[in-house]
């Protein structure tokens, strides 16, 4: 019998988890040619997530867990359960029961059996139509995150597309072969290629706990997910530094003609302190961007593992 492994990325999931746990099992229950190992990832927990874990696991064998020596974020929870994952097929799914698990067994006839033309997909995917009970502002942003980043990016990134996906084995190795440190899944979903079955649902409140992202916490995901993808940013400031010079050189050239026709009334320095502020400003920007690729190489280059784990079963 082939094995399906659930990764449960849980951060503080202790009210949620109890609701999810009856859920993959009654979805277990419902695919009797399968077996299944359920993967929560504790990612460094400061409530009683590992307490609830350990005592899924103590009744149930096939509970296994990996805890974390802190809180290393969504993307390393990820990879510890893609690593860990003894599956032929493996989920990635939350704990708030955001992504349902009954959508399992239509995702798992895409990659097993394949679609109505019989063609096999290697990864099941789902995005979100609607952001229904999502704060406005943060929908209004996540928009215009993926018109930037797909304008500006090879690899394709889908608006609303969730990290809940159903992949085959094929598909974690070549996932597990890139080894970056600065982990964007979205688009290395996308990246590694294979033929992708798209799966659409409306937005589900979270059963139980609070969204650990905050407003700022997602800015700084964007962020990250653009300086993976992209280097867009780097060839627009040098693009943009050129433009200044040429500006500046015909600046010059006026002047100076001007001088030698007319002389020199001296005025315009409020104009001169104006230019000198913003171009000062443009040059600090563009470090900035700079500066933002040199951290990201800083972080690869000094190779720390993605996660510590405490313990695991
Ligand atoms: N999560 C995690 N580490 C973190 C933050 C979140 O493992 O640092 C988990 C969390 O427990 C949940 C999933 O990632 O299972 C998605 O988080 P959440 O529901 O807070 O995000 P949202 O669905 O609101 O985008
Ligand atoms: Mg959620």
């Amino acid at each position: 019998m082939k094995l399906i492994t659930a990764i449960v990325p849980c951060y503080n999931e202790q009210e949620a988890l109890p609701f999810f746990y009856d859920e993959i099992t009654r979805v277990a229950a419902g695919l009797p040619d399968y077996n299944f190992e359920f993967l929560f990832v504790d990612d460094g927990s400061s409530d009683g997530t590992m307490e609830v874990i350990r005592g899924l696991a103590g009744k149930d064998e096939r509970v296994r867990y990996v805890s974390f020596s802190r809180n290393f974020g969504k993307e390393a929870a990820m990879l510890a359960g893609l690593t860990e994952a003894k599956g032929d097929f493996v989920a990635v799914m939350d704990a708030d029961l955001q992504d349902p698990p009954s959508l399992l067994p239509e995702m798992l006839s895409y990659v097993v059996e394949g679609d109505e033309t019989g063609r096999r997909y290697e990864s099941v995917a789902t995005r979100r139509v609607t952001r229904k009970g999502e704060p406005v502002i943060r929908s209004f942003f996540a928009r215009m995150f993926y018109r930037l980043i797909n304008h500006i990016s090879k690899t394709e990134i889908v608006d609303g597309a969730r990290d809940f996906r159903l992949m085959s084995r094929l598909f974690v190795d070549s996932l597990l072969k890139l080894g970056e440190y600065n982990r964007f899944s979205k688009g290395l979903f996308s990246w590694v290629g294979f033929d992708t079955k798209w799966l659409e649902y409306e937005n589900i409140e979270r059963v139980a706990g609070e969204t650990k992202w905050s407003f700022f916490r997602l800015l700084l995901y964007s962020f990250e997910g653009i300086v993976a993808f992209s280097t867009a940013p780097l060839a627009l400031s040098s693009v943009a530094g050129f433009l200044f010079c040429v500006v500046a050189f015909i600046a010059l050239a006026v002047i100076v003609v001007k001088t030698l026709v007319w002389g020199d009334p001296v005025g315009g320095w409020p104009s001169l302190a104006c230019i000198l502020l913003f171009s000062a400003g443009v040059q600090l920007l563009c470090m900035g961007i700079l500066g933002q690729y040199l951290s990201k190489t800083y972080l690869e280059v000094k190779n720390r593992p993605v996660y510590i784990i405490k313990e695991k079963k």
